[in-house]
């Protein structure tokens, strides 16, 4: 598979005249484009850019720069985080502001081996941040770049070998000294015009040279599938006082090491009549469908480790879908 030497002349000129306007953009030479970058990658993994940018804007008017973030307690960026969901992106942020502060000098590391070392960065931020920051010759593939890659080659992105693909024609993807536009060029122009519906064929840069555009047989553009529904069920032991028994969940994959009520896998402990239903919430995270069924009862006693919290306290971080159970049992009162 060859690709165009003017591909990213093309795309860049597109970049030029059309990106977004984004908070974290901001000049080659600032000071805070580290900073601003990981903040962005992080806050980004999972989550739409119109959601991120408050989010983003929250961020920096609260910690101005790397240094004042690693600064901080875990405490204080989970409740800034609050509602933005994936809280382990915020403890993997605080970390590894904090290992660039102590032991990078402030820096980001300039190999991708080195990168992928810090807490929460994975193949695909390391390529961004190496680009990004750097002006390496990188392409971070997300769903954008395979959308746009597959097309132009109308064929499906599982019958395509991106890293090797990158590697052959690294020579015609890196030919104009712009990487770091480059690499976000890519990424926009699959979010912006290679869209995965109705991509504006008509009116691509690339349209010439794109077997889709030119194809009678089109590939079909496959949505990321829901994977699987988890059933969970939650009990919750609430007293007189208003109180719910929280203790720390390490056992299930959603919201592990959160303060929850008794939550376990449905069918695993048999409900007794003891147990009274109280809602059911459907959700979406991820590839993951939840399917959650909420009980209570009152009580004197918990189990060990379980303690005590009351429903009415609200001034600390605690995870939306928490909030949501709290408001739920106050109604009982
Ligand atoms: S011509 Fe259409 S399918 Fe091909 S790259 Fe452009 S927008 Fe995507």
């Amino acid at each position: 598979m060859h690709i165009s030497p003017t591909l990213s002349k093309k795309i860049l000129a597109w970049y030029d005249n059309s990106r977004r306007n984004l908070p974290w953009r901001v000049s080659k030479k600032s000071p805070k484009k580290l900073y601003y970058r990981l903040l962005s990658e992080f806050m980004l993994q999972q989550t739409q850019v119109k959601t991120v940018i408050p989010y983003f804007n929250k961020f920096i008017r609260k910690y101005k720069t790397l240094e004042a973030l690693a600064d901080t307690r875990e405490i204080d960026v989970l409740k800034l985080w609050e509602g933005l969901g994936y809280y382990r992106r915020a403890k993997n942020l605080l970390a590894c502001s904090k290992t660039l502060v102590k032991n990078y000098n402030s820096k980001l590391p300039e190999t991708l081996e080195e990168i992928k070392t810090l807490p929460g960065v994975g193949n695909y931020t390391g390529n961004a941040l190496l680009g990004l920051i750097y002006n390496k010759p990188t392409i971070a593939v997300d769903g954008n770049v395979k959308r746009v890659f597959s097309r132009l080659f109308n064929k499906e992105d599982n019958k395509i070998n991106f890293e090797k693909l990158i590697l052959k024609n690294k020579k015609k993807l890196f030919n104009t000294n712009r990487n770091s536009d480059f690499v976000e060029g890519i990424m926009e122009f699959g979010a912006l015009i290679c869209k995965p519906k109705n991509p504006n064929c008509i009116t691509c840069c690339l349209n010439k040279t794109c077997k889709y555009f030119k194809s009678r047989n089109k590939i079909k553009i496959i949505k990321k599938k829901m994977i699987k529904t988890k059933n969970y069920d939650i009990f919750c032991l609430i007293n007189k006082k208003k109180q719910v028994a929280l203790a720390r969940n390490t056992n299930i994959s959603f919201l592990k090491n959160f303060h929850l009520p008794i939550i376990k896998d449905s069918n695993i402990l048999p409900i007794n009549k003891n147990w009274k239903f109280l809602k059911n919430y459907k959700n979406s995270i991820s590839n993951l469908k939840l399917n959650i069924n909420l009980y209570y009862k009152f009580s004197r006693k918990i189990p060990s480790p379980y303690g005590w919290y009351s429903l009415e306290r609200n001034k600390e971080f605690m995870p939306s879908f928490t909030k949501k159970i709290f408001k739920q049992l106050l109604n009982l009162f």
